[in-house]
């Protein structure tokens, strides 16, 4: 897959964090299957992760907490954090 940063043309698999803020939530996903170009050190994912993220930060959204977490291979079960 081509960076489409830096049109680098090398990039590696990885497994990172996805953190983002919701209107005062915090989600943490961990183990996303993530695309790091080796050039520019730029983070994305592909269709599939980026839709399942989009399905699991719905469902987060409709959670009252501070801070939310969960696996990206269980996102089925979000932990209130705090
Ligand atoms: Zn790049």
């Amino acid at each position: 897959m081509m960076c489409a940063f830096c049109k680098g043309k090398e990039t590696k698999n990885i497994l990172d964090k996805y953190l983002v803020t919701l209107d005062g939530t915090v989600l943490i996903v961990n183990d996303v299957p993530t695309m790091e170009c080796v050039q520019c050190g730029e983070k994305f994912y592909t269709d599939d992760v980026s839709e399942k993220l989009e399905k699991i930060v719905n469902k987060a959204r409709t959670i009252p907490a501070e801070i939310l977490m969960t696996d990206y291979s269980e996102c089925n079960a979000i932990e209130v954090v705090r």
